[in-house]
C-alpha cells in the first residue's frame, strides 16, 4: 500500500513551501470542489486521542491562511470504524490550490476550487477507453510517452461452442478490464453508459479533443471513442440477428503487453442451438438503437445501420428470449453469466422505442415496464446484470407517451433518490453505499449511485440530488477512509498497482491513466485480499496491489459511470 500514516512534513525550501507528505486522517477530494458546491473535507483521528476542533484551509503556493473554521462534532462510522469529523469551507470561493490543516493531526492532500476543476480527470477517465482499444496500436502521446502498445489479437478462430469452425476476425472493441477478453454484456452496460453521456451532457462533453486518431473528423470524439466497441459489436451479431456472447481466449493470459498475448482469441458460443445469447442480443438491440440516434447528425449511415442491426437483434430475441450463456468446457475467462434477460429486452424495446416510436416496441415496453419497478431501489443501482433502470429512465427521458408509465416511473425514481439522500447524509464519509455495497467493484456502485441521482434530477431539479451525486464523486477521488484517489494518475495520492496487465507489464512506474479501481471489497475474493486481517472494516478491505484483483482490478463498466457522474456534475445544471 501506499499510504502515508505520518503527520506533515513541510520543507522550507528556497523560500517554498513544499508538501512532502499528507495525513491520511484528513481526507479530501484530491481533484478539488466546485466553486457554488457545498465543500467538505472529512478527519479522521483514533479515537484514543483527543478530537481536533479547529481547522484552516491553506493556499497551496505560499501556505497563507485563506479560511478558518471549526470542526463538526465526531460521529461514529460503522462500516470504516473511523470516527469522522466535517471540516466545512463552502463558503470559500476564491479560485486556486489549498490544502487543509488540522494542528496536531497534519495537512492534506492539495485540491482545487474552482468551475471547472473535473475537466482533466473527465478527459482522462473518457481517454482511458482509448487505451482499452483491441486490434490496433495505441499511442497515448506526448503527454504519456512510453505509454503504447502495438496491435494486439488480430488472430482468431470459432469455438466449437459458436457452432461455427474455421478461422474469424479477431480485430477492434476495448479490452474488458484488467484482462484483455471483450464481452459483449459488459459491452452493453458500458457502452449504454457512455452513450448516453454524450446525450445528456452534451454541451459539457461534446467539445472535448480526446486526442484520438480520428480527432478533427466533424464527429465528437467521445462518440468517435465509443465507436471503436460499436464496430466491434456490430461483428458479434449472426446473420440472423442474433448476437454471440464474447470473443476472448480460452484462459486469461499472463501479465503481459496486448500483442504479447499469443492466445488465440475465440468466439465463444452457448454450445447449442441457436449458439447466440438472449442478454447479449438484448444488451446489443438497446445500445444500437442508441447508436441508431446519437450517430444520426454526424453519419447518417453508420446511424441506419446500428439501427437497422438492433431491430435484427430484437427480432432474434423475440423468438429466443432465454437463451442462457455457460462458460463451455475448457473456457475459463469471465462468463458474465445472467440467469434472466427480460431486463435486457425491457431495455431495448425502450430504446428502440425512443429512437423509431414504432407501436411494437411501446406495446412490448407498457406490458412489461411494471415488473421492474422494484429496480428503481434506493439500495443496489443498476449494474451489467440488472439494466431495466436504464430501460425504465430512457422511456421517460425520451417524452415516452403513456402517462401511467412516466408517472409511476418518476415516483419511482424520485423516492429512492430522496432516501439515497438521506442516507448519503448520515453516513461519516457522506457516500451513499451501505454495509452490503461494499462487494467486487463497489467503487462503480458508487458512481451508479451518483448516476441514478443524476437522472433523478433529469426528472425534477433538486440541489440535494446534485449534491449528493458529488459526494460520491468526492469519495472516489479521496474523500474516503483510505484518503486514497482510486482514479489512476488523478490526485496526488492515486492508486499506483492497479490489476491491468498493460500497467503492470510495461516499463513505466506509473499504471495506465484514468482507470477507476474496483474499490474496497468486503468478499475478499483473491489471496492478496485474504491476508488482510479478519477484522478489517468493510470500507477498509482494500490493497493497492496488482495481485488484488477482487479490489484492484478496473473495467470499462466502473469507468463508464465515472465517465456520466463526472460529466453530469460538470455540464447538468
Ligand atoms: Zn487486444
Amino acid at each position: 500500500m501506499n499510504l502515508r500514516n505520518s503527520t506533515a512534513i513541510l520543507l522550507l525550501l528556497a523560500g517554498r513551501v513544499l508538501a512532502a507528505g499528507a495525513a491520511a486522517e484528513i481526507k479530501v477530494d484530491q481533484v478539488g470542489y466546485l466553486t457554488g458546491a457545498p465543500k467538505v473535507a472529512l478527519v479522521a483521528v483514533a479515537a484514543s486521542q483527543n478530537a481536533p476542533t479547529e481547522f484552516t484551509v491553506k493556499r497551496a503556493g505560499d501556505g497563507g491562511i485563506a479560511m478558518r473554521g471549526t470542526l463538526g462534532a465526531a460521529a461514529a462510522d460503522a462500516d470504516s470504524g473511523d470516527r469522522v469529523q466535517a471540516a466545512d469551507f463552502s463558503k470559500l470561493t476564491a479560485a486556486g490550490r489549498y490544502y487543509v490543516d488540522v494542528t496536531g493531526v497534519g495537512r492534506s492532500w492539495e485540491f482545487a476550487i474552482g468551475p471547472d476543476v473535473y475537466g482533466r480527470a473527465w478527459y482522462l477517465a473518457m481517454r482511458s477507453y482509448y487505451g482499452q482499444r483491441c486490434g490496433t496500436a495505441v499511442d497515448m502521446g506526448s503527454e504519456f510517452p512510453e505509454f503504447t502498445h502495438a496491435a494486439c489479437h488480430l488472430e482468431g478462430t470459432w469455438h466449437a461452442s459458436s457452432g461455427k469452425t474455421g478461422a474469424r476476425e479477431s480485430k477492434g472493441g476495448w479490452h474488458d478490464a484488467g484482462d484483455y477478453g471483450r464481452y459483449v454484456v459488459n459491452s452493453g452496460l458500458s457502452t449504454g453508459t457512455l452513450l448516453w453521456t454524450a446525450e445528456m451532457y452534451g454541451p459539457a462533453v461534446r467539445g472535448v479533443n480526446l486526442k484520438l486518431p480520428e480527432s478533427g473528423n466533424g464527429t465528437p470524439d467521445i462518440l468517435n471513442e465509443i465507436r471503436w466497441n460499436l464496430e466491434w459489436m456490430l461483428g458479434m451479431q449472426d446473420a440472423d440477428g442474433g448476437v454471440w456472447h464474447k470473443q476472448t481466449s480460452e484462459k486469461f493470459s499472463g501479465f503481459v503487453m496486448p500483442e504479447d498475448d499469443k492466445l488465440v482469441s475465440v468466439v465463444v458460443g452457448s454450445g447449442t442451438e441457436p449458439f447466440k445469447t438472449s442478454c447479449a442480443t438484448g444488451d446489443f438491440a438497446a445500445v444500437m438503437a442508441i447508436a441508431g440516434r446519437a450517430y444520426k447528425p454526424y453519419d447518417a449511415p453508420f446511424a441506419a445501420k446500428s439501427l437497422k442491426a438492433a431491430e435484427q437483434a430484437w427480432l432474434w430475441l423475440s423468438k429466443y428470449p432465454a437463451a442462457m450463456f455457460r462458460n463451455p468446457q475448457g473456457v475459463s475467462t469471465g462468463a458474465y453469466g445472467d440467469g434472466n434477460c427480460a431486463d435486457e429486452a425491457l431495455w431495448a424495446s425502450a430504446e428502440l422505442y425512443r429512437t423509431t416510436g414504432k407501436p411494437e416496441y411501446h406495446t412490448y415496453f407498457l406490458s412489461h415496464y411494471a415488473a421492474f419497478l422494484p429496480g428503481l431501489r434506493p439500495a443496489g443501482p443498476q449494474s451489467w446484470p440488472t439494466v431495466g433502470n436504464l430501460g425504465l429512465w430512457s422511456y421517460v427521458l425520451g417524452g415516452g407517451k403513456d402517462a401511467e408509465a412516466t408517472a409511476a416511473i418518476r415516483k419511482a425514481s424520485l423516492a429512492a433518490a430522496d432516501q439515497i439522500v438521506e442516507r448519503t447524509k448520515a453516513n461519516g464519509y457522506l457516500v451513499s453505499l451501505t454495509a452490503r455495497d461494499y462487494i467486487w467493484g463497489s467503487n462503480a456502485v458508487v458512481a451508479n449511485y451518483g448516476m441514478q441521482l443524476l437522472v433523478a434530477n433529469a426528472f425534477e431539479r433538486k440541489p440535494a440530488y446534485t449534491e449528493t451525486a458529488l459526494d460520491n464523486l468526492h469519495y472516489l477521488l479521496g474523500r474516503n477512509p483510505l484518503a486514497l484517489s482510486y482514479v489512476t494518475q488523478v490526485g496526488q495520492n492515486p492508486v499506483l498497482h492497479p490489476h491491468h496487465r498493460p500497467s503492470g507489464a510495461d516499463k513505466n512506474a506509473a499504471p495506465w491513466p484514468g482507470l477507476l479501481s474496483g474499490g474496497p471489497n468486503r468478499g475478499k475474493q483473491d489471496d492478496a485480499m485474504r491476508k488482510l486481517p479478519a477484522d478489517t472494516p468493510p470500507a477498509k478491505s482494500f490493497l493497492d496491489d496488482q495481485e488484488a484483483y477482487s479490489a484492484n482490478e478496473v473495467a470499462i463498466n466502473w469507468n463508464a459511470p465515472l465517465v456520466f457522474l463526472m460529466a453530469g456534475v460538470m455540464g447538468g445544471k
